[in-house]
């Protein structure tokens, strides 16, 4: 029996996590200064590292999980499943190997899984802050599990 479909209202609000690899880090910082003011309509959340580094640089609250490497991706990726986040804003560095990769393999598939929208670079990210999307509740669909699991049967 396949998973069927069902939907979940993004709050108008969104909790958003903000991620991104060493290399990335500049960047993700730059990039929330620069769109700061919108940013601040949300509740943020951010892996150890880039979240202690994002305090230092804007004035805004940020709720820092584990570093990445430490187990701060699989703790995002479980929020994710949980419904706990609605948003993800990942700068990965593609040029450069790290050793949680399968940790960071494990967050960009519970996102594809939950359908939440994801900017995985500065140009995506820019197109996801200026979407009308973010600043109104949102619909999107995500597996119906309990839908299956209350009709599965032992085959
Ligand atoms: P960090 O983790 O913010 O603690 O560096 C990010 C990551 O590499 O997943």
């Amino acid at each position: 029996m396949a998973i069927g479909v069902t939907t979940r209202t993004l709050p108008k609000c969104k909790r958003m996590a903000l991620v991104a690899h060493d290399n990335k880090k500049a960047d993700l910082i730059n990039w929330a200064k620069q769109v700061s003011a919108e940013l601040k309509c949300h509740q943020l959340y951010a892996t150890g590292t880039t979240g202690t580094l994002l305090q230092k640089q804007i004035e805004l609250p940020i709720t820092c999980l584990l570093s990445g490497p430490m187990g701060g991706d699989q703790q995002l990726g479980a929020m994710i499943a949980e419904g706990k986040i609605d948003v993800l804003i990942f700068f990965w560095d593609p040029l450069d190997a790290v050793p949680h990769d399968p940790d960071v393999k494990a967050l960009l598939r519970l996102a594809a899984v939950w359908n939440i929208p994801v900017a995985t670079n500065q140009a995506s990210a820019n197109f996801l802050i200026a979407s009308s999307s973010l600043k109104e509740e949102s619909v999107i669909e995500v597996p119906d599990y309990q839908n299956y699991i209350a009709n599965r049967t032992t085959n």
